[in-house]
């Protein structure tokens, strides 16, 4: 995606942003983190949000919180980014891997259910958390997945890296479970400067622990009753943040506008095996990214770059299946959609900074190739 386009649009702001924390000096919890907090807290219908160093450290905290460890698991999908399942394994818990529905790519909520059915009582007490992703700006289908979360009493956290401003049946991301996880990485829809997270909660215990959590475990500075780390969030992101956040509803209505344009185009092509992304109906999608499917999927991106239309193959390998979880035990064929999935998938431009006659390039470029 095209960062430096964003940035220049946005540059003076940017620059008058980074002025005011030079001016302060206030490098580390400086006032506009506390203010990020509380105007994302409120956006995403939160009462609380903590900010910490990154996306992934926003899923690792919670997982902290709750005391995963060695012996424990916890319940995520394989077709979605490594920090899922990797924040699981850092704390030596084993990440237990369910399958996707094909046609959102999140969560299949049955597989949820099938998989804790089957525990008995001992292996019920070992599943510390849900973990679902609401993966490329859509949310998972979150009313049948905490429906059998609250069966079990298992929390569950949501992986909104993607997804900030998305719905789910009128509720943003990061309200719908109990906990959400949000990553500024620069290609999220809400980018910083860098790296930075974000965790919202409406629960207050939580909320206390983790800020506890990302300063070292001390809430009384040199005194230590849990071990924690250093996740804070710079007070020079927070600024950059706040100047960007400004424009996220604009930039998120955007992407939507992309993607109405590929969906009408894309289907007047008519072209043969082309699977297009589906909004359910109960979701508001914002397309972080623009995802189709095809069966000849190197080839089209072969074409595609001849045509100077830029992809990407978000992911190519199920986690199930990455070198360093072999331990786990998975094989190829325990999660077809997932693999189905990463054998097809395609994104394509849908960013902001996009003119509507490059996403009509990019649509035509695909009707050509996949037409022959
Ligand atoms: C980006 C992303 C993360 C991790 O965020 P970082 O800020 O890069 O650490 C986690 N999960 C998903 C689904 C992501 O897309």
């Amino acid at each position: 995606m095209n960062v430096r386009r964003q940035t220049a649009a946005v540059r003076p702001e940017l620059d008058a942003a980074i002025a005011q924390v030079l001016d302060h000096g206030m490098f580390i919890n400086g006032p506009e983190v506390a203010q990020l907090e509380a105007e994302l807290a409120s956006y995403c219908g939160t009462k609380f949000a903590i900010a910490c160093a990154s996306g992934s450290d926003a899923i690792l905290l919670p997982l902290m919180a709750l005391g995963v460890g060695p012996g424990h698991r916890v319940l995520t999908v394989p077709f979605t980014f490594f920090a899922t399942g990797g924040c699981i394994a850092r704390l030596g818990a084993d990440p237990v891997f369910v399958d996707i529905d094909p046609i959102t790519f999140n969560m299949d909520p049955a597989a949820v259910a099938r998989y804790l059915d089957g525990l008995s009582p001992e292996e019920l007490l070992r599943v510390k958390a849900i973990l679902p992703v609401h993966l490329f700006g859509q949310c998972a289908a979150m009313d049948p997945i905490n429906e059998v979360a609250a069966r079990y009493g298992i929390p569950v956290i949501e992986d909104a890296a993607q997804a900030i401003g998305a719905e789910y049946k009128g509720h943003r991301a990061g309200s719908l479970g109990w906990c959400g996880a949000f990553s500024f990485f620069p290609s999220k829809n809400l980018g910083g400067l860098g790296d930075g997270g974000l965790i919202t909660t409406n629960d207050a215990d939580l909320a206390a622990k983790l800020r506890i959590l990302r300063e070292h475990g001390s809430e009384a500075r040199y005194f230590h009753r849990m071990v924690g780390m250093n996740s804070r969030l710079d007070t020079l992101q927070a600024a950059t943040l706040l100047a960007k956040f400004r424009h996220l509803d604009a930039w998120t209505a955007s992407r939507r506008a992309h993607a109405a344009i590929y969906l009408d185009q894309l289907q007047l092509g008519q072209v043969q095996g082309l699977l297009l992304p589906r909004q359910s109906p109960e979701c508001l999608h914002v397309y972080n990214q623009f995802t189709i499917r095809v069966q000849n999927r190197d080839e089209l991106r072969d074409r595609l770059a001849a045509a100077g239309v830029a992809s990407a193959i978000y992911y190519p390998v199920p986690l199930h299946l990455q070198e360093c979880f072999a331990g786990l035990g998975y094989k190829p064929g325990d999660m077809p959609h997932s693999e189905a999935a990463a054998r097809t998938v395609l994104s394509i431009p849908v960013e902001s900074s996009l003119t509507d006659d490059e996403v009509r390039y990019a649509a035509d470029r695909i009707n050509e190739a996949l037409s022959y």
